[in-house]
């Protein structure tokens, strides 16, 4: 049975899925501080107001840009609330990824309006607490975060020349110390995001790897007897609801024990592939499901299918295996391998275990027919 892996592409759409998720459940807590901050700088310019720009007599519009900056983020937090309900739509990240923009320009005007008006005692920690919490909260999206980080970052270190003060060079020296810990600090916070969504993915992969094996038969590929029973549970679930037909084909290999003896044990495993592949090409739809009972046993179970749709079935596995045919030069009846087959057709007030039966008696009845032929039960 092969083994599971998913692939690079997987790895990249689950990075994608991963994105989403993180910046559903960070991006509204990043989006409170702003609006936090906002609200601080509001109520320091409503109790101590910027000084105006030297020889402008403009006013300076402060309060403006807060306004815009509290509108866009609390717009952004109803983005990101639509993003959480509506998973596929693309346009909303997009959305937020330019209002996202957008707040670090109006910050930028914000940070530029204190330098320029001489208050630059703010804007340093101000713009490198925004640019840390930006980290924490966007670092598993370079592009998101960088086209957030990077404006505030860039203006405020040309701000510091353009207006200078007695801080400039030390404003310079640890603006540029906190672009190289916030680069660092990015790569170890996405390494571990990578490194947790390949440890999911590998988790998920292991899980499949395990469920294949506990449904499938590692001989043939097919169902195995375990899963039959979950699937007829199921069917008969539906049948119950639907009150829909429902029939079983039991098929045994004819005289396999001397095909074993003849060719041996390798060449009788490769027979049995042979033959459960048959079965399937014998199927009318993926509904139905082949499955390995035991040994040289399978059996079919057919939803929705009458007792008549049932025997087409049959009929066409007897074709499969007369061409080519599997020769079996160790049979006492013919030169190629047969099948037995039992048929039962559910009736009403009837169980699975007793549906599994009534396939056992009909393939009974066509052993002891001769073989190489299918047989119904019959009820009464
Ligand atoms: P009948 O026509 O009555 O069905 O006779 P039979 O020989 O097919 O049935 P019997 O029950 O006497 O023998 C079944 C044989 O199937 C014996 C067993 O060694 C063989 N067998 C069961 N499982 C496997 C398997 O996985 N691989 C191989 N190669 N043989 C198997
Ligand atoms: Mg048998
Ligand atoms: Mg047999």
């Amino acid at each position: 049975m092969p083994e599971i892996r998913s692939s690079q592409s997987e790895l990249e759409t689950r990075l994608k899925t991963m994105r989403r998720r993180a910046i559903i459940s960070s991006g509204p807590w990043f989006l409170w501080i702003n609006l936090l901050f906002c609200l601080f700088i509001l109520g320091r310019h409503y109790f101590s107001p910027l000084p105006q720009f030297v020889n402008d007599t403009q006013e300076i519009p402060v309060l403006e840009i807060l306004m815009g900056l509290i509108l866009i983020t609390s717009s952004s937090v109803i983005f990101i609330l639509r993003m959480a309900h509506d998973p596929h739509a693309e346009w909303l990240g997009k959305l937020l990824h330019g209002a996202l923009v957008c707040i670090s320009v109006l910050w930028v005007g914000c940070f530029y309006l204190f330098l320029a008006s001489g208050d630059s005692r703010i804007v340093f920690p101000f713009a490198a607490l925004l640019i840390f919490t930006a980290l924490i909260s966007l670092y598993f999206d370079a592009r998101i975060l960088l086209s957030f980080t990077l404006p505030i970052w860039v203006v405020v270190l040309i701000c510091n020349f353009v207006y200078p003060s007695e801080l400039t060079m030390l404003n310079a020296v640890l603006y540029v110390l906190l672009a190289g810990l916030f680069e660092s600090g990015r790569r170890i916070l996405r390494g571990w995001f990578v490194l947790a969504i390949s440890r999911e993915q590998e988790t998920r992969d292991l899980i499949k790897q395990l469920k294949m094996l506990a449904n499938h038969d590692p001989l043939t590929g097919i169902a195995n007897r375990r899963s039959f029973h979950l699937q007829l549970d199921k069917a008969m679930q539906r049948q119950q609801q639907c009150n829909m037909p429902l029939s079983l084909v039991m098929l045994d290999v004819d005289h396999f024990k001397k095909y074993n003896d003849y060719y041996g044990h390798q060449a009788g495993d490769e027979c049995l592939i042979k033959v459960a592949k048959c079965l399937e090409d014998a199927t009318r739809s993926t509904q139905d499901v082949v499955a390995r009972f035991g040994g040289e046993e399978f059996i079919m179970l057919l939803p929705d299918a009458t007792e008549q749709q049932a025997i087409e079935v049959a009929k066409r596995i007897q074709q499969n295996l007369q061409v080519p045919g599997i020769a079996h030069a160790g049979s006492p009846a013919t030169p190629w391998v047969t099948i037995s087959i039992g048929i039962s057709t559910l009736q009403p007030g009837s169980s699975a275990s007793r549906l599994i039966a009534e396939a056992d008696a009909a393939l009974y009845k066509a052993k002891e027919h001769g073989r190489n032929q299918w047989q119904t039960f019959t009820h009464g």
